[in-house]
């Protein structure tokens, strides 16, 4: 710029971030003269950077814009930065249920619709989240850029450092935010730093993918209870006694892993080895599928199969229904044929 003085009047100025928390700098910059493109994402702001006279980097990370700045570098165009706007920013907690686009709540999808920045643990199929969510910075968490698992200490950070420039910040979880989910301690993060935060309750897999499945979790007459556990460290020999002793439907999430443990636990706590038992894997997903088995061939008929998660076990009395569901219409199709 030859130490002359850059006039912003009447240039081309990429303004680059999250739109809620640049909208100040838009304004600034437009009163100034400038005519203001906008990208929030790397990707549009390459293409947007070719008729660009200035590039101005306006977001509560930086960073990830940090392919952009190399780009207007390279072809020597100015870069300014400046801090978002600080403003009365939100979390939203939204359950995203099992999984099928369509067991999303309509409260959910209108969320998303309005959301600034949606952080996720994976995208889903065709990446659905971004039709969703068109206005809004989508951030991965479940893979970083080197393939780290981003840990939830970081995700509470990066979630309240925008929610503080102002940003609308949806949290996006599996099932239910408040099962098995994680969704209270973002909760409490959010409230140990006075930002508001809400919750959109979602379809949790514990019910939905038995269901899925034609699995109803209490059928009348048949059981009165059932229990939610999750199998992500090997149960106790209380808990199982106490399963045991309760009669009703178990229902194991994340319990691939100590299936095995699980199974040979309950037989040594006396349940019938042939209790009915289901494991369905990728519940209302095109890729869900069911095994039937009992106590006593779970694990085997489960290692036939190569049954992996995701996957809902059900150990109880229910996980027998459809099949007898089945084998009555076989045999009324019998008699009346
Ligand atoms: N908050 C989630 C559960 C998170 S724990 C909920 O309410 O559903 C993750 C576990 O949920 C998985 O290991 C699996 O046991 C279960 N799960 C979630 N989605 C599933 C699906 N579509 N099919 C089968 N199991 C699923």
């Amino acid at each position: 710029m030859n130490g002359t003085a850059f006039e912003i009047k009447g240039c081309t100025l990429l303004l680059a971030g999250e739109r809620r928390g640049a909208r100040g700098a838009a304004e600034h910059f437009i009163a100034q003269g400038a005519q203001v493109i906008s990208a929030d994402n790397p990707e549009s702001g390459l293409v947007a950077l070719e008729t660009a006279n200035l590039l101005v980097i306006c977001d509560a990370f930086p960073q990830r814009l940090q392919p952009l700045r190399e780009a207007a570098q390279r072809r020597g165009l100015p870069v300014l930065t400046r801090q978002p706007v600080s403003g009365s920013g939100q979390i939203t907690l939204v359950g995203g249920g099992p999984g099928a686009l369509d067991l999303l709540t309509v409260r959910a999808v209108s969320v998303l619709a309005d959301a600034d920045m949606v952080f996720v643990d994976r995208l889903g199929p065709g990446d659905l989240v971004r039709k969703l969510a068109p206005q809004a910075v989508i951030v991965d968490v479940g893979k970083q850029p080197g393939h780290h698992k981003v840990s939830q200490s970081q995700i509470e950070e990066q979630m309240l450092t925008a929610a503080k420039a102002g940003s609308n910040v949806v949290r996006l979880k599996g099932g239910d935010p408040f099962v098995f989910g994680r969704g209270f301690e973002e909760m409490a993060a959010a409230s140990k730093s006075g930002i508001a935060i809400s919750v959109v309750p979602g379809l949790s897999s514990c019910i939905t993918v038995p269901a899925a499945a034609g699995i109803p979790v209490t059928a009348r007459g048949v059981n009165r209870v059932f229990s939610v556990i999750s199998g992500h460290d090997p149960l106790e020999s209380q808990q199982l006694e106490q399963l045991t002793g309760l009669g009703g439907t178990i229902i194991i999430l994340m319990g691939m892993g100590t299936l095995e443990s699980t199974a040979s636990g309950l037989l040594r706590q006396g349940m019938a080895a042939t209790m009915p038992c289901a494991i369905v894997e990728s519940g209302t997903t095109g890729e869900q599928r069911t095994t039937f088995a009992t106590l006593a061939t779970l694990t085997a008929t489960s290692r036939a199969r190569g049954c992996a998660n995701p996957a809902v076990i059900v150990i109880g009395e229910v996980a027998a229904l459809p099949q007898r569901l089945l084998a009555e219409e076989m045999a009324n199709f019998g008699a009346s044929a």
